[in-house]
């Protein structure tokens, strides 16, 4: 792309800068690498902590990588409204779409796809800085995928006059259950259809949409408008943030939604590292290479490797 349309993107899609809290991503990684089954339980387990430390890279990347925003949500309505009208092809969805409309619309379910065979490569080459480096990003999409709020063009409430929703509910309530949480461990089995249930993923976080948006109202009615927000002390200063009776109600509201997802995120991404270790012939997981004595694998091009899918399931 030419610098100028580059630059356009980078203001596009400046202000969807939203993502789970910092906190749930790292949690969401680690929880993920706990129930993944041998041996690939051995070899995440000893990389945990480069999992929980690079959980968030992706969105580290969005400010300096003009494409890295639209990896991270699909404004539905943008797509028709129906999901059954799009393709699971990138290819064929860039045909049908055009690739400025997947750069500013969201492409996360073909790029959740694109990181599970980017995950296969780096497995079937047993090269261990990709397999952390890539797992650590399809942790990161996949529990985006699980957020409601990253399915609609009213991220953050702003169409509604409910701006801050986003933050509410992906990062203020996953601090009231986040250190308690267990996550129960999936049946793990090779899926055929695993892409299907990518899609199916995104389908359900979508059907949460108008509950998330509505019982954000009924919260703003029950609670006078005096005590909606507090002040809290950060390093950095005062920082106004909604009060913790707000949050609560909410949270009870949702009654578990919110500690749904971030278990679904959790399993859906140890299953698929489970399929893209599958999909690369079962490997052996060797140390052979890199982060045996350092945690800090070289960066992974992926944003220009374009990759046979040969998943087409149309
Ligand atoms: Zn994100």
């Amino acid at each position: 792309m030419k610098p100028l349309i580059l630059a356009l993107f980078l203001i596009l899609n400046a202000h969807k800068l939203f993502a789970w809290g910092f906190e749930p991503h790292r949690r969401i990684n680690q929880q993920a690498c706990l129930i993944l089954p041998a041996p690939l339980f051995g070899f995440y387990k000893s990389h945990i902590s480069f999992m929980m430390q690079h959980a968030t890279d992706p969105d580290m990347r969005r400010y300096i990588d003009s494409l890295e925003a639209g990896r991270h949500y699909i404004d539905l309505e943008h797509f028709g409204g129906n999901m059954d009208s799009l393709p699971f092809n990138y290819y064929q969805a860039e045909n049908k779409y055009g690739p400025l409309h997947l750069i500013k619309e969201g492409n996360l379910p073909w790029n959740i796809v694109r990181n599970v065979y980017f995950l296969k490569n780096a497995f079937s080459e047993n090269n261990v800085d990709k397999i952390l480096k890539i797992s650590a990003d399809l942790g990161h999409y996949v529990a985006d995928a699980h957020v409601p709020l990253h399915t609609t063009q009213n991220y953050n409430g702003q169409l509604s006059g409910q701006h801050g929703i986003h933050s509410l509910w992906e990062t203020l309530i996953p601090d009231l259950f986040m250190d308690t949480i267990l996550i129960p461990v999936p049946k793990f089995e090779y899926q055929k259809n695993w892409i299907s249930t990518v899609w199916n993923c995104i389908e359900k976080s979508h059907s949460h949409v108008n509950t998330v948006l509505s019982l954000e109202l009924q919260v703003r009615l029950a609670i006078p408008e005096s005590n909606w927000y507090e002040f809290q002390q950060t390093n950095n200063g005062v920082k106004k943030t909604y009060s913790s009776e707000y949050v609560k109600l909410y949270h009870q509201k949702l009654n578990g939604m919110v500690e749904n997802r971030f278990i679904a995120s959790a399993q859906l991404f140890a299953q698929l590292i489970y399929t893209a270790w599958i999909l690369a012939g079962e490997p052996e997981l060797e140390e052979s290479q890199g982060l045996k004595n350092s945690e800090e694998p070289s960066t992974v091009e992926n944003n220009s490797n374009r990759i046979e899918l040969d998943c087409d399931h149309q």
